[in-house]
């Protein structure tokens, strides 16, 4: 299954620009990529929209951080704890895996998120660039 070009869910999953939904938000696409998993483009390579509105524009992801983590805690928590019999050790150790393992992919999708949320989509200008 393809997901349609230019639409909401492509940008947020591709992490590509609100804006335009062409030009890549991360320079390494791979966000396991430790090294440089949070350097990002200062403008988007496509439609050249800033990705750093103003200073400390990013504090305000935190707020989307701790919401996706509070959120797959929960499910990860409830699902170990019905199959270990709701064992301690098994929580917390399970749950220490899904945030080390997510921590990156958690902290992408925070930006994705909060530049999303503050950045609308201009159709006029993503069709200008359409291949
Ligand atoms: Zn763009």
């Amino acid at each position: 299954m393809g997901l349609k070009k230019r639409s909401l869910w492509y940008a947020f999953i591709q992490a590509k620009c609100p804006h335009c939904h062409h030009g890549n938000m991360f320079i390494n696409k791979n966000p396991y990529n430790l090294k440089n998993m949070s350097e990002m483009h200062l403008n988007c390579r496509v439609c050249g929209i800033s990705f750093f509105p103003e200073t400390g524009f990013y504090w305000g992801s935190m707020y989307m951080s701790y919401v996706i983590t509070v959120f797959f805690s929960v499910i990860n928590v409830v699902l170990i704890g019905v199959l270990s019999h709701w064992n301690l050790y098994a929580l917390v150790i399970g749950n220490a895996l899904l945030l080390a393992v997510g921590f990156p992919l958690f902290f992408r999708y925070a930006r994705v998120i909060w530049l999303q949320i503050n950045m609308p989509f201009n159709a006029e200008v993503s069709k200008k660039f359409d291949v």
